[in-house]
Formats: C-alpha cells, structure tokens, sequence
C-alpha cells in the first residue's frame, strides 16, 4: 500500500476496502463479533512481507450500502486482527461464496452483484475501493430486524419440510421413506413435517361442476366455445403473458394458444380453425365467447362473418 493509498484511507469515515489480495476478511475491533473463538489463531502475511497477528475469528453482522440501498451481510469465518488500520473485505472469499466483483474502467468501479442481484457499484477512490459497512452488535439487530436479508453464509436446517419442498410437495409418507430409499440424505430430524399451506390449497378438492342441461352440438365443429385470460403477472420465457382456448362442443377437443398481446387472439383464431376444418373436412358454424374486446374487435368480426361464421 502506497503512501497516497494512506493518506485516502485517512480522509475517508468508511471502514473497509474491498481486498482482492486478502484471502480471509480482517476485522479490527473484536466487539462487533457474534461468534468469537481463540483457538487456532494465526498470524497473516502482509504484502510488504510483514505479519499480522489475529487474536481470534468468528462472524460479523454487517448491513451494506451501496447507492443508499441497504442489505444485510453475514461475514463468517473473519479474522480478528487489531493490527490492521482499516477492515479487509477478502474480495476471494466473497467469490468462492456466490458474489461477484466486477471491476470496470471509465469511471473505474467495482460493481457488486450477490447472486445475479446487481448490488451496486462502488467508485473507485485513490486505487481503493471503500465499502460502506455498518456493524451490527446483537443489541442492535434486534430494532432492525425489518431490513431485507442477504446471507451468503446462513445455514438452513435440512428440514422435513425442506426435503418435502424440494421434492415438489409430494405426500407426508413418500417424504419419510426418502432415507429409507434413497443414499445421501442429509435430514435434521428435530421437527416433524409440519402442514404445508400451499399443499392444502393446491390440493384441496372441489365439488364438480353441475352437468349442463344443454344438448351438445350434434357433430364436430357446429360450436366453437372460446375464452381469453391474461395478462398474467410473469411471462413465459418467450414472452407471452396470456393464452387462449378454443373448445369444440361435440367432441370437447381443446386447443391452447400462447399469446403475447390480446390482439394475437385472431391470428390464433385462424391457425387453429384451419386446422380443425381441414382434420375434420368440415366447416366451423358457430363461435360463441364471453364478447371479450379481442373477439368484438372489427378484425375479428370480419374474419368471423367472411367464413360464414355466427
Ligand atoms: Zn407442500
């Protein structure tokens, strides 16, 4: 580290510089420790070929703002090294857990992404790159707990309930016998599977629907009964964000097309009557729908009434 390198980090109230030649995160003051052990302490090389000792390692709790955005960090596994005049972020170990730091030129920064989630970019400062870092003690989590979290570390307990989300909700009884048939699981037994609120509304049964009392059409393609949903909140991954269905009366063959606008609903129409006309060698006779404003549209009524259509 230079002398120009010093004197930045003395202008600056930040704490921390992320540190691409650290290979574990230093921390100077041992008080903002959750976990803290003495045993195995170590000493680290410095680049100018010093050591430094540490007194000890544990985790910290930190929130990160980057562009007044803030989240919340777990650091595990940082050295305790009161030697140290500034907090070494070891850019290595946040690679080898999941982060990203892209350093970029003009302007030169480094942006941080955490699991595809961009972050934000840190301007670079006298060849360094600050990071603002709040430490947290237990005290003061507790009046903070409503920020969003971020943890690189957390350890989730391999649950009954976990195993049986996984496993894409299947029953109580396959998920218990997963040990049995299967090597490798890991499971911490310690509590039972509890109700599943997604399985009680996913697979709650209904009552059927009354049957009609309308006779159905006498042969394939006499009634075509349509309806259009949509939008839906997330598209399909190309990028269709409604569908419609056509229903033949007589034989209830049903036909779904993905649609991107409501205004495709016609294109669909005629790609799918084609095919139903040439299948059956007959002609459509009757297009009922719920008058939609895709299937009142001129476009589409003229297509209707041009084939003959009611
Ligand atoms: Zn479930």
């Amino acid at each position: 580290m230079s002398m120009e390198d010093i004197v930045c980090i003395a202008r600056q109230t930040l704490s921390t510089i992320l540190d691409s030649g650290a290979t574990s995160t230093l921390i100077m003051n041992c008080d903002v420790f959750w976990t803290y052990s003495e045993v195995e302490k170590v000493n680290v090389r410095t680049a100018n070929h010093g050591t430094l000792a540490t007194s000890g390692h544990g985790d910290c709790v930190v929130d990160l703002t980057i562009n007044r955005r803030t989240s919340r960090v777990h650091l595990m596994h940082c050295l305790n090294a009161p030697g140290t005049f500034i907090n070494l972020l070891s850019v290595g170990y946040m690679l080898k857990k999941g982060w990203e730091c892209n350093f970029r030129p003009f302007p030169a920064c480094c942006e941080l992404v955490y699991h595809n989630q961009v972050l934000g970019s840190l301007p670079m400062l006298g060849n360094l790159f600050f990071v603002d870092l709040k430490f947290l003690t237990p005290d003061s989590l507790s009046i903070r707990m409503k920020r969003p979290e971020i943890s690189a570390f957390a350890h989730v307990p391999l649950s009954w309930d976990l195993w049986h989300a996984w496993l894409g909700h299947p029953s109580g009884d396959a998920v218990k016998y997963l040990p049995i048939f299967a090597t490798g699981i890991k499971l911490d037994v310690s509590t039972a599977l509890q109700r599943c609120e997604p399985c009680i509304m996913a697979k709650h049964p209904r009552k059927p629907y009354p049957s009609s009392d309308m006779p159905c059409a006498m042969q394939m393609l006499d009634l075509i009964h349509s309806d259009l949903c949509g939008p839906f909140p997330i598209a399909t991954p190309h990028g269709k964000y409604h569908f419609v269905i056509f229903l033949d009366d007589h034989t209830n063959l049903l036909n779904l097309q993905l649609l991107a606008t409501r205004d495709q609903a016609l294109e669909a129409w005629t790609l799918v009557r084609k095919r139903w006309e040439n299948h059956a060698e007959r002609t459509v006779k009757v297009f009922h729908s719920d008058n939609g404003g895709e299937f009142i549209s001129r476009a589409f009524t003229e297509s209707l009434a041009a084939a003959g259509i009611k």
